[in-house]
């Protein structure tokens, strides 16, 4: 018998990887340029060509037992310190290859966290909409996740909702920007508003309240559009980043969790993250990975398709009169529904073979996320199945 927890989780759950896979059938059947298949955040872009360059040569140039043997658990020595390095350029921060610990990705970050800092019914707040497994990372670790609905016009955070989000239980707060599935780029002010509630909060308790600034869609930000380095405005911010979007490698599973001296008990941390790398499996990220990544530490996909396809989706839907927020990062698009349900509106778009996934599924109840990781050609062509699902609406049918 599987445990009680997890039949509980997966009841009622909207599973954005069904919604995909049904999209996939959808195209066997009518063929690929005929379904439009917004539901997953699967890059669309190449990674740029230094990865496989940078695999080959790791592969012909290190010790064969070294290269495929256990390193640390926190990861290889010189790609942290090659991490640090590149932080310490672009963010003007001061971190040594001590402050770095290699991961598979965010989602294991994010879990190696959940394991550091929380016991039962201890508290993470999220603002919402939010990631969907942030609550299976939380819940998986007898954690409870509070979110805290962003400003519905702005889908920035809010003040107000926020301040009442915490109590004497509250351990960290997850932020995440750019974000999933909004693609709203938390602005400077939004920051400044969250480390002045967190500042004040840590002194009513009377602990450290621990910002974890989950970062895996940094890179994609358009028009320079500026993203806040958290540090700079939040003395105990931990930052969680991955390579699966901003290297196109989501299938490799690399990325690292940040972690300044000056945070509230860093060398605890640090140990107690360690030991959790081992206790919840992962042992090490893979080895191979951090070497490439090494020789990749500045690259970046070319964002400008992204860019170019979230024009064409935002510019004619909001000509057709659909309500949304101008995205200006990751590769999300969240849309009103035209109706109050939006897995029916969902429904109603397939008939369009349109595939979205429910706002409900990021506690955004009332929108659709649109994942626009396509290619341009197919998010242009899909403009027509758009204008006819918003006739069906405006006539009533
Ligand atoms: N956090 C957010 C906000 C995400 O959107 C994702 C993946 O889509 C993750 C974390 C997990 O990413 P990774 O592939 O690095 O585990």
């Amino acid at each position: 018998m599987v445990s009680k927890r997890m039949q509980a989780s997966l009841e009622g759950s909207i599973c954005i990887r069904d919604i995909f896979e049904e999209g996939k059938k959808l195209a066997a059947i009518y063929g690929k340029e005929n379904i439009f298949n917004f539901s997953i955040g699967n890059p669309s872009v190449e990674p740029p060509a230094i990865v496989n360059a940078a695999m080959k040569e790791v592969l012909d140039s290190e010790d064969a037992l070294t290269l495929h043997g256990y390193p640390a658990n926190v990861g290889h020595p010189d790609v942290r310190q090659a991490v640090a390095k590149h932080l310490n350029k672009n963010f003007e921060t001061s971190y040594t290859l001590d402050n770095i610990i290699m991961t598979s990705g965010a989602a294991s970050a994010i879990a190696i966290l959940c394991n550091t800092f929380l016991d039962p019914e201890d508290e993470v707040i999220t603002f919402a909409p939010y990631f969907w497994e942030y609550k299976s990372y939380v819940e998986s670790f007898y954690g409870k996740l509070v979110p805290a609905l962003c400003d519905q016009k702005t889908l920035q955070p809010d003040e107000k909702t926020f301040e009442k989000a915490f109590s004497p239980r509250t351990k960290f707060v997850l932020i995440n920007t750019p974000n999933n599935p909004t693609g709203a780029v938390y602005t400077e002010a939004s920051i400044r508003m969250v480390a002045k509630v967190m500042q004040q909060k840590e002194l009513e308790y009377g602990h450290p309240i621990y910002l974890i600034s989950d970062e895996p869609y940094r890179n994609l930000a358009y028009n320079n559009i500026p993203v806040p380095y958290l540090t700079h405005y939040y003395r105990n911010t931990i930052v969680v980043y991955s390579y699966s979007k901003a290297l196109s490698i989501p299938g490799e599973r690399i990325g690292y969790i940040a972690i300044e001296s000056c945070v509230d008990d860093f060398a605890e941390i640090i140990a107690t993250a360690t030991a959790s790398i081992r206790y919840l499996g992962y042992v090490n990220a893979p080895s191979l990975q951090q070497k490439m990544l090494k020789k990749c530490v500045d690259a970046s996909v070319d964002i400008s398709i992204y860019e170019k396809t979230r024009d064409i989706l935002y510019d004619g839907l909001t000509a057709m009169g659909y309500e949304c927020i101008h995205p200006d990062g990751a590769f999300y698009l969240f849309v009103k529904a035209l109706e109050e349900d939006d897995t029916s509106f969902c429904n109603e778009a397939k008939k369009e073979r349109i595939i979205m996934a429910p706002g409900s599924a990021f506690y955004g109840p009332g929108w659709v996320r649109i994942s626009y990781c396509v290619p341009s050609e197919l998010a242009k062509a899909s403009l027509p199945a758009f204008q006819r699902l918003k006739e069906r609406y405006d006539r009533g049918a």
